[in-house]
């Protein structure tokens, strides 16, 4: 080892190029350390077919943490928004399609007090959400403490929650552990309504709307649309993955590309240096780690320096992605019957109703792929012509559920039959799209491990539960960004609060191992 860093990013996806761009910052040496050729990890972009471009996974901006944007001037490095507030549409077979925005419901068979209840539903949900982002700016603080500062964030959420009054209080108490399908029943008679709602507190996660922690994953989508709301940034994801990665360049960070860490080393006093996969060695006083947490553990640093309590935790983690990714490449734009070509440039939803997803969930439970998928479809290039030839239009869509342990596997076989079944179901609303379809790309959660590394192709990196959030993520013994092993920390989605674009983990984990202070 000759040259020695302070610090080592493993990952460049957005959450490592945020970590590192913090570190750069406060003047630290760091290098960021990325298996791929590309930046931007699941939030990167990806050409699937001849002139066309699409966002690999992530193609909504949902969570951007603003103040992440200030503290990195992401906005003089190139970041713009192209759309903010998209409405959702859920798709109806038949054209009788409802618009959803942040306080409105629009469509047939919406009653004016339908649309009253919805408001009053969404604003306290948002009431609720913003204790959540609350939250998620801090490390989280650790129940049995010597340092007033846990105390001091216990306490600051406590008056979070404090201030939201009795009644508030109360409604978060009763419907926090319960399943979304249960309080959408509450308030609303509409299935298409309700269908797009739940669809909103299952994306990514191994659940159904009658499992439990679902309202806490609605609320936990709902707590980075503070600002924008849904958005999309100028050039797509990409915008802001260029702009975070010339944040860090700026900072002096030094990114290699196609240089995966093989493993995290280590001597008696903690972390020392990261070994790459051409057997070369690289010195620094720290890690921060963006690869999941089991990549992290299990095969980065190693179980045989780790307690068995802790492995065991490790082990049991859970985090079996089923979230597949469409992609399409069309011959001019996709013709949805009834809705008007306006509205291709919003968040589109296959999601009849509540029991149309829980029936489309039974089959991953059991280690299928959907007969009748779900899906949350966009066309990138409504926003960013540039991601296709003229003429040409791109479309991206997040696929429920093909679970990452399908029976048999993904062969070639289940993947063409997963995709047909896809296909059928989109060409119920878009008659004509398989006569456009010049290309077409599935990647299913293996895909999504292979391509990105992230164990299970998981979302969140781990999923978002009550068992598995704030201090107790991703467990405990590393739920403060700090491993066991001294000098080691999590960056990435799979520490608080969880995974989206949103730049918070990176950032909380730069603070920690800022404040935990450089060792030897
Ligand atoms: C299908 C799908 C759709 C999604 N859609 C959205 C969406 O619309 N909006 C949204 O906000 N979120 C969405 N998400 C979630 C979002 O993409 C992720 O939560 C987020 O991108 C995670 O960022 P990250 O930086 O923490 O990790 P990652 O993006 O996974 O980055 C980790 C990086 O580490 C690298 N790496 C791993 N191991 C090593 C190693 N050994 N050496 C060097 N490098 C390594 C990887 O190559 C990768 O670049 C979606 C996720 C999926 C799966």
């Amino acid at each position: 080892m000759t040259e020695r860093w302070d610090a080592i990013v493993i990952g460049a996806g957005h959450n490592g190029l945020t970590c590192a761009a913090y570190l750069g910052r406060a003047g630290r040496k760091v290098l960021v350390l990325e298996r791929s050729s590309t930046v931007g990890g699941m939030a990167g972009m990806r050409r699937f077919a001849e002139g066309c471009s699409v966002p690999g996974c992530a193609h909504l901006l949902y969570h951007l943490n603003p103040r992440v944007v200030a503290d990195l001037e992401l906005q003089s490095h190139g970041l713009r928004l192209a759309a903010s507030h998209l409405p959702t549409v859920a798709l109806d077979e038949n054209g009788g399609h409802l618009t959803l925005t942040e306080r409105s419901v629009d469509g047939p068979g919406i009653s004016p007090q339908q649309r009253a209840v919805y408001a009053a539903f969404m604003d306290r949900l948002r009431r609720f959400a913003a204790v959540l982002a609350a939250a998620g700016e801090t490390r989280p603080p650790r129940l049995v403490s010597d340092q007033w500062r846990d105390y001091l964030t216990l306490a600051a959420l406590g008056w979070k929650v404090w201030q939201l009054g009795r009644d508030d209080m109360r409604e978060l108490m009763r419907i926090g552990a319960i399943n979304i399908f249960d309080v959408l029943q509450e308030e609303f008679d509409n299935p298409l309504l309700k269908g797009a709602l739940c669809l909103d507190a299952v994306l990514g996660t191994h659940m159904g709307p009658r499992s439990p922690n679902t309202v806490l994953n609605f609320l936990h989508r709902l707590a980075g649309q503070t600002g924008a709301g849904v958005a999309v940034a100028d050039g797509g994801m990409q915008g802001v993955i260029s702009a975070l990665e010339r944040a860090a360049v700026a900072r002096g960070v030094e990114i290699r590309v196609n240089t995966a860490a093989s493993r995290i080393v280590t001597d008696a006093d903690g972390v020392t240096g990261v070994e790459l996969a051409s057997g070369e060695l690289l010195a620094c006083r720290m890690v921060l780690s963006s690869a999941d947490p089991k990549t992290t553990f299990q095969r980065l640093l190693g179980p045989q320096v780790l307690d068995t309590g802790f492995n065991r935790r490790i082990h049991n983690l859970r985090m079996r992605g089923t979230a597949a990714k469409l992609h399409l490449a069309l011959r001019g734009a996709p013709a949805f019957r009834g809705l008007d070509a306006a509205a291709l440039g919003g968040r589109l939803l296959i999601a009849p109703s509540p029991d149309y997803i829980e029936l489309a969930f039974d089959a991953a439970k059991y280690g299928a792929g959907s007969e009748h998928p779900a899906m949350e479809i966009t066309i990138p290039t409504v926003h960013t012509r540039a991601l296709a030839p003229a003429g040409m239009h791109v479309l991206s869509a997040v696929v429920q559920y093909a679970p990452a342990g399908l029976r048999g596997g993904w062969s070639a076989d289940a993947k063409a039959g997963f995709m047909e079944r896809i296909l059928t179901q989109l060409a119920r609303y878009a008659p004509g799209i398989r006569e456009q379809i010049v290309s077409a790309e599935l990647l299913t959660p293996a895909d999504l491990e292979a391509e990105y590394g992230v164990t299970g192709g998981h979302w969140h990196h781990g999923e978002l539960a009550l068992d598995q959030f704030m201090m107790l993520r991703p467990v405990p013994g590393a739920a403060q960004y700090a491993a066991p092993i001294p000098g080691l920390y999590l960056c990435g989605a799979g520490a608080h609060p969880g995974g989206g674009v949103s730049g918070t983990p990176g950032r909380n984990a730069a603070q920690a191992a800022l404040a935990g202070g450089l060792r030897r």
